[in-house]
């Protein structure tokens, strides 16, 4: 008999909770008292994966305490700083276990009592439970603007996602394990998973107001967040945007044409300068739009070179297993 204390060989879970927290600390308490009995209800092994994405108030606290109370159930990863949502997820992904993935925001707006729709789904042999939100409850012009960039998105792109933006979703093993080695910048996880699924369905799920505090996105960050999805998921913006410099090119060739043409047949005109001026700046305006676009691929690339880690981890508090480094 070995002296060492024995640990007891849990089994492995079976449900893997993914959830981002940004300075949660208001609507944590709430999350706990219905996440942990929603996911007892469904019987088997689970662990929820909380990852803390740099929070400055008391989440991590709340956290600790959590995994005090639950620390079969509970595994917290903690970020050396600000990574965004996404990257928080990754991070999450990377040590998730279970053979089902669902991320979950932290502020309750996806009511955790229906992962339990979602699992039912995966049982059936689905590998990707998207979600759409029944009723949004949100500020109505980002409900407007996300209905809008949603059919844009479509259009360019090809992925089929009804509602971009709700992260409620569940991933089976073999996607995640996917994500996991796929070295690329996108940020964007719902569409990525969605992208390498085979057999995806999508279900309507209730959305609630936020429990508390504010949302964590400012307009720059839902613009920036929008463009990642676009440029990174289709190469038709850069197309569209060569297609209509060629266009435009000839139609400005045409039109010194005409100004030549009519230069020695009428003489010089001074008339119509400002038509001329209004035409310029359409012009102008195009190419700038371009360089930005380019710009925009070129950041991607630059990112993509540089290949840094898109997060760090600070620590990591879990229980530790038998059989595996802690
Ligand atoms: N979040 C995060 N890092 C961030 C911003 C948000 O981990 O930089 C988390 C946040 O704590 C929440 C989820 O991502 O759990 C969704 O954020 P939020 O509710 O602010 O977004 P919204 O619902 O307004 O789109
Ligand atoms: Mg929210």
């Amino acid at each position: 008999m070995s002296a060492r204390p024995h640990i007891a060989p849990r089994p492995t879970p079976r449900l893997s909770v993914v959830i981002p927290v940004f300075n949660e600390e208001t609507c944590l308490p709430a999350l706990f008292a219905r996440l942990y009995p929603a996911l007892d209800a469904l019987h088997r092994p689970y662990e929820c994966i909380f990852v803390d994405d740099g929070s400055t108030d008391r989440s991590v606290a709340l956290l600790r305490q959590m995994f005090q109370h639950r620390p079969h159930e509970t595994r917290i990863v903690i970020l050396r700083g600000n990574f965004g949502q996404h990257s928080a997820i990754r991070a999450g992904f990377e040590r998730a276990r279970g053979e089902f993935v669902v991320t979950l925001d932290a502020d309750l707006q996806n009511p955790p009592e229906e992962i339990a729709h979602l699992v039912a789904r995966f049982d059936e042999g689905h590998d990707y439970v998207g979600t759409i939100r029944e009723q949004r409850r949100d500020v109505w012009w980002r409900r407007k603007a996300s209905s809008a960039m949603n059919v844009v998105r479509e259009r360019i792109s090809g992925i089929r996602m009804t509602d971009q933006g709700c992260m409620l979703r569940g991933y089976s093993r073999e996607i995640v394990d996917t994500i996991n080695r796929s070295r690329e910048v996108t940020t964007f996880l719902p569409a990525l998973g969605s992208l390498y699924a085979l057999r995806p369905i999508e279900i309507p799920v209730r959305h609630e107001q936020r429990e508390s505090g504010t949302s964590k996105y400012s307009v720059y960050r839902l613009i920036r967040l929008n463009f990642d999805l676009m440029t990174g998921f289709s190469l038709v913006p850069l197309q569209l945007f060569s297609m209509a410099g060629i266009v435009i090119s000839l139609l400005s060739v045409l039109f010194v044409v005409y100004l030549g043409v009519r230069r020695l047949l009428l003489g010089p005109e001074a008339e119509g300068v400002f038509s001329l001026f209004a035409i310029v700046f359409l012009l102008i305006g195009i190419v700038l739009f371009g360089i930005g676009l380019l710009g925009e691929y070129i950041g991607r690339i630059y990112l993509q070179v540089r290949d840094r880690p898109r997060y760090l981890v600070d620590a990591v508090i879990e229980e530790e297993r038998q059989g595996e480094p802690s």
